[in-house]
């Protein structure tokens, strides 16, 4: 059945591209020109801007939590899947970089695939990386694929090869894959229904429709929980812990197991940004996003409602209350709860 719908947007883009005039021809000596970039060196000697180190080493063992001791102490080695990071070029760039991938970019781009995603990677490694081994690399152009459709769009998945050298010798490889794609047509119909974008404001309908959340295995039970008006919080199996956002498993003690609790629906705003810039469709700025602490100890990130953004104050009592967006899903936020801050009797 799946396989019958991808066929019928197919054909879709199909005619969506006939109509525009794009005939098979055109689009045959396009791809034409594509495949000449497979096989051009996309950087030539790019040199890694530090050797292998310790303190980029530690650094990226503590953001990834691991332990091992291979990558601790004098003799250590760095992560292998480090391999990237000695090659980054950081916020000034790369240097040494060639023509060709520009070239490919800006003909890709010209057909109109002006949107990027960065798809999947895969690395080989050919020897350990020490402190002090000086890195160096090439790259190129590996493939650029026949035309995709995809959920994001039509477009094309350009893979890069880089081959890492330490000291000159073969140290890797990277293989890097994205997606140059025009995106697919957006639905630009007003919301419907009576629920419709209730708090989305005033001044006039806001363009397009609130992202949807992506919910997967792991997350799924959250957003059950959400449909049905109550916001649950994970609890280990293991340990007792509680947690948010939903993960597979415990940070604390790794268990696997877990039931949830349901949040009573108080909290309090533990920091907000007031988002003003850059406009986003279906968000009329300026709003406020709160990382709201329960009063079960976690923390979600959420919009803070029912006052002005500009008096969201940190420390800020609010309550739990679900937004129904589009008429078609709810959404946990956060209002404004002056008499939550009080004690004592009553709802509280
Ligand atoms: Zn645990």
């Amino acid at each position: 059945m799946r396989e019958e719908v991808r066929e019928e947007v197919r054909e879709e883009m199909r005619e969506v591209n006939e109509a525009a005039g794009v005939g098979a021809h055109e689009r045959a000596a396009f791809e034409e020109k594509l495949k000449t970039y497979e096989g051009r060196v996309a950087t030539t000697t790019g040199a890694g801007k530090d050797p292998v180190n310790e303190p980029m080493i530690r650094h990226w063992c503590e953001a990834m939590g691991d332990t091992h001791p291979s990558y601790q102490g004098p003799d250590g080695v760095a992560p292998p899947t480090m391999l990237q990071a000695w090659t980054m070029g950081g916020l000034s760039g790369h240097q040494g970089r060639n023509e060709a991938h520009e070239e490919l970019f800006a003909l890709l781009d010209g057909a109109g695939c002006t949107s990027i995603v960065a798809t999947d990677c895969e690395q080989e490694y050919l020897r350990p990386l020490r402190p002090g081994d000086a890195i160096t690399f090439d790259s190129l152009i590996e493939s650029v694929s026949g035309r995709k459709t995809t959920k994001l769009g039509t477009g094309y998945f350009v893979t890069t090869r880089m081959d890492v050298r330490a000291n000159g010798e073969p140290a890797g490889t990277h293989r890097f894959r994205i997606l140059k794609y025009a995106p697919a047509a957006r639905s630009t119909q007003p919301p419907e229904g009576p629920g419709a974008a209730p708090e989305a404001g005033r001044g006039g309908p806001s363009r397009g429709k609130r992202p949807r959340p992506v919910v997967n295995r792991d997350n799924a039970g959250f957003w059950d929980g959400v449909a049905a008006r109550k916001l649950l919080i994970q609890r280990c199996g293991g340990c007792g812990v509680l947690r948010f956002p939903w993960l597979p498993g415990c940070n604390a003690c790794g268990a696997a197991e877990w039931d949830t609790v349901e949040a009573c629906g108080t909290g309090t705003v533990y920091s907000y940004v007031v988002m003003h810039h850059p406009p986003f469709p279906a968000f009329e700025p300026p709003y406020a996003v709160g990382l709201i602490e329960l009063a079960e100890g976690v923390r979600m990130v959420s919009n803070v409602i029912g006052v002005p953004c500009d008096e969201v104050r940190i420390g800020m009592p609010v309550r739990l209350a679900f937004l129904a967006v589009d008429g078609e899903w709810e959404l946990p936020v956060f209002r404004a709860d002056p008499a939550g801050g009080s004690t004592g009797g009553g709802e509280g």
